[in-house]
């Protein structure tokens, strides 16, 4: 499996001189699995990753497929601007959840709505395929699993798993114990997103927060870095890419909070890799 990074930062997209070395496009992953292309989130780095999909094609026709965690803009503004799919020859398949009131394929095509954008989902050429995920899924040689996170809205990680490897993708969440009194409901399902990401080779994850941010921005969905460590301790993952950076986080910010992380890490005596996303980024497993 190959792993990069397209757009590592949350919220909203940060460009500009102060964010230039970990990147401002919003959520983005580009996994290449036995030679097929898995895309997760369509946030803004998603534009780039579709120049660069042209590019290696040189001409041939395009496939992948293309799973969306949650439908806040963050995670689906850049999917007008996925150049692929106005291509008749591309052939790619949208994974997503249900929304709360509508489905999948109808919540895609509202954020291009003549209102907000001026072509419609209609327009787009390849004639994408939209698919609500509803248990586990066998995607060519991959097995995608999902599980609900505690954030606004309707939210799902993904687990991606081939012959023995695992990448796990939890963003956005805030832990239930964080958010909710300390407890059998809390424990019970913060083991369950446990379970969910248990043996990852790869836990990307978000840890948007400082604790100070997070004692004003509770119940906003996020989580703190201690928090995310808990999940990974329990889940007893091998390495934990941080990510959907805060867009009021600086390079420096990020560069200081990467060196706090590990110092926890080490406190706790943990063998756990961690890294701080950065566009652009390769990671091999
Ligand atoms: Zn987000
Ligand atoms: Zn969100």
């Amino acid at each position: 499996m190959r792993v990069r990074f397209w757009g590592v930062r949350g919220s909203i997209p940060a460009p500009g001189p102060r964010t230039v070395r970990y990147g401002g496009n919003t959520p983005c992953v580009e996994m290449d699995i036995a030679g097929e292309t898995f895309i997760i989130d369509a946030g803004t780095g998603i534009r780039e990753l579709g120049f660069d999909l042209m590019r290696r094609a040189a001409g041939a026709p395009i496939k992948g497929r293309l799973f969306i965690g949650h439908t806040h803009w963050d995670h689906i503004q850049g999917f007008p601007f996925f150049t692929p799919l106005f291509l008749p020859t591309t052939r790619f398949s949208v994974y997503g959840m249900h929304g709360t009131t509508k489905p999948f394929q109808e919540v895609m095509a509202g954020q291009m709505h003549s209102t907000y954008f001026p072509l419609q989902l209609k327009d787009l050429g390849s004639k994408p395929e939209f698919h609500e995920m509803n248990g586990p899924l066998q995607a060519g040689p991959v097995r995608v699993t999902t599980h609900f996170l505690n954030h606004p809205g309707i939210t799902v990680g993904y687990r991606f798993e081939h012959e023995g490897k695992v990448v796990s993708y939890i963003s956005d969440h805030e832990p239930y114990g964080a958010l909710n009194p300390k407890g059998e409901f809390s424990d019970k399902e913060d083991a369950a997103v446990a379970r969910f990401v248990a043996g990852s080779d790869l836990l990307i994850c978000e840890a948007q927060y400082t604790n100070a941010e997070y004692a004003v921005k509770r119940g906003w969905g996020h989580s703190t870095f201690a928090d995310i460590l808990d999940l990974a301790q329990k889940a007893e993952v091998k390495r934990m890419a941080l990510f959907h950076h805060d867009p009021l986080h600086d390079d420096d910010k990020l560069d200081a909070r990467l060196v706090e992380s590990l110092a926890l890490i080490s406190s706790r005596k943990l063998a756990i890799e961690c890294f701080a996303a950065r566009e652009g980024q390769v990671v091999e497993l």
